[in-house]
């Protein structure tokens, strides 16, 4: 007999209703991925909940019966459409609280307070709305991570049935505003916890608590968030919660992400047409404006304008390369003093560096296929896309023995790995790599084993399929 398991699974972004960041590329990939593992045996209902944040573009919306929740003398309506995306049921979420500020994420956290917190409220009422019990709640960071709480809070009351409750931690530090006061008038009592007294009314450590897993997005953020380095002060608390604490990767899209189907590229290749790379690189050249020459090692940043990214450890470390012949190009947004900073250097190295200062998804895709390699130093990385979108396309890896880096590159055999976040560090790891580089055979030998890692989804989705067996058993 085939046994259902049912997952709600919640995210502030998913791609391709609503997308900002890396989160909206795995709730975008990740649920369906689940469901695909369906089979005679077990079947994956799993459900996407979005806030509908008025960015959001869907098509097919069908109004679900209006409700409500209420908030001290009023009631706060919840107008949830549904639709689906490759036979996946979606729900959106809207209202008052989600229409007032129009973004996904403001940069002052207590600004999003009253959106998330009326989003997990609600969303934890939804299912009584479609006839459907969920048997896993799923959320992720902090947006949602009140769900879990709410979830907990309603299995104390008589006869509620057992709903599990799994967060994954895409980003520790970013744990939101303290909610207590818009909890309260809601009628939603603050447990005592044994958190940290500070975090008692922050979403994510609320959600952390009342998890029954919580999942890290690598093995190895699994391991630093329980270090003082990393653990963002909730360190002793999760080492407490180790038990329930696992890593699982995030994947990558690998049928958008191909090198030899890529519609970005002029030139398509693939692990054994290697060679024909080299045309994405002096086409690459070109439209950067430097010297077309297929012996200069050209690296690539490919980067939020973040401190998390260590691109200005890059940024530095470029500048004591003077006297090496390289070119570079920087592709990114984010901090303008950073953005100030990439300018600066093209700047000072007209012939070298080349800053592109804007989102530019196809662009992207033409460095990974052009350059010889790839920089992040990150100072954090919670598990990272990009250095495995890089070794998918043949551009290999420079990066900093952290979180997701250290779990997917390999030193020497598919990458280049550093340890402390330092530019000089850095500037030795990608003096390491130019040595390598004009033994083309070594060279090629580096590229194709990061070409055959297989960093799609699928292995990610059972992990996450054992871990909701084990919940539900
Ligand atoms: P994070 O989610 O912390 O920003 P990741 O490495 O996990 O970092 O994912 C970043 C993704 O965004 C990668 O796919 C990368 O190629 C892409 N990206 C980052 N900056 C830009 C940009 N300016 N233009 C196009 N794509 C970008």
């Amino acid at each position: 007999m085939t046994r259902t398991i049912n997952v709600l699974f919640l995210a502030a972004e998913a791609d391709p209703f609503i997308k900002v960041g890396g989160l909206g590329d795995v709730s975008g990939a990740l649920p369906r991925e689940l469901r695909a593992l369906s089979n005679d045996e077990i079947k994956l209902d799993v459900r996407l909940v979005l806030p509908h944040h008025p960015a959001v573009k869907a098509e097919n919306l069908r109004p679900l019966e209006l409700f409500s929740i209420s908030r001290g003398e009023t009631e706060v309506g919840v107008e949830a459409f549904e639709t689906d995306l490759d036979g996946m049921p979606v729900y959106l979420i809207g209202g008052e609280p989600i229409r007032a500020n129009g973004s996904v994420y403001s940069l002052d956290a207590s600004k999003d307070a009253d959106k998330y917190v009326f989003f997990s409220m609600a969303a934890m009422e939804l299912p009584k709305h479609i006839n459907w019990q969920p048997d896993v709640v799923h959320a992720n960071d902090w947006h949602t991570a009140l769900s879990l709480y709410i979830n907990l809070a309603n299995r104390w009351e008589a006869g509620a049935k057992h709903v599990a409750g799994v967060l994954t931690l895409h980003n520790m530090p970013f744990m939101g505003s303290d909610v207590s006061a818009i909890l309260a008038s809601y009628g939603v009592k603050l447990a005592q916890t044994d958190l940290p007294e500070w975090a008692r009314v922050l979403p994510l450590p609320l959600g952390l608590w009342a998890s029954d897993a919580i999942v890290a997005v690598s093995p190895g953020y699994a391991g630093e968030v329980l270090t003082e380095e990393f653990g963002c002060g909730l360190n002793e608390f999760m080492v407490l919660r180790r038990e329930t604490l696992s890593g699982v990767l995030n994947g990558i899209d690998t049928v958008s992400f191909d090198p030899a189907t890529d519609k970005a590229l002029s030139v398509n290749y693939n692990i054994h047409t290697l060679k024909r790379r080299a045309e994405n690189k002096e086409l690459l050249q070109e439209k950067l404006g430097l010297a077309r020459n297929p012996n200069i090692p050209l690296l690539g940043i490919i980067s939020r304008m973040d401190v998390q990214k260590g691109v200005d450890l890059a940024f530095t470390a470029l500048k004591n390369m003077k006297r090496i012949d390289f070119q570079a190009v920087i592709l990114g947004t984010g901090d303008p003093k950073l953005e100030e900073a990439a300018q600066a250097l093209q700047t000072l190295f007209p012939d070298k560096i080349k800053a592109e200062l804007r989102f530019d998804a196809a662009f992207a895709r033409q460095i990974y296929a052009g350059a010889d390699m790839i920089l992040m130093p990150s100072r954090y990385e919670p598990c990272g896309l990009a250095q495995m979108i890089a070794m998918r396309y043949g551009c290999v890896p420079v990066v900093r023995a952290v979180g997701g880096l250290k779990d997917t590159v390999i030193p020497n055999e598919t990458g280049f790995i550093f340890e402390k976040a330092h530019h000089m560090s850095l500037v030795s790891a990608i003096k390491a790599a130019m040595k390598i580089l004009p033994n083309r055979e070594k060279w090629e030998t580096l590229q194709r084993n990061g070409m055959a890692r297989d960093f799609s989804w699928e292995a990610s989705a059972r992990k996450y399929l054992n871990l909701y067996r084990a919940l539900v058993k």
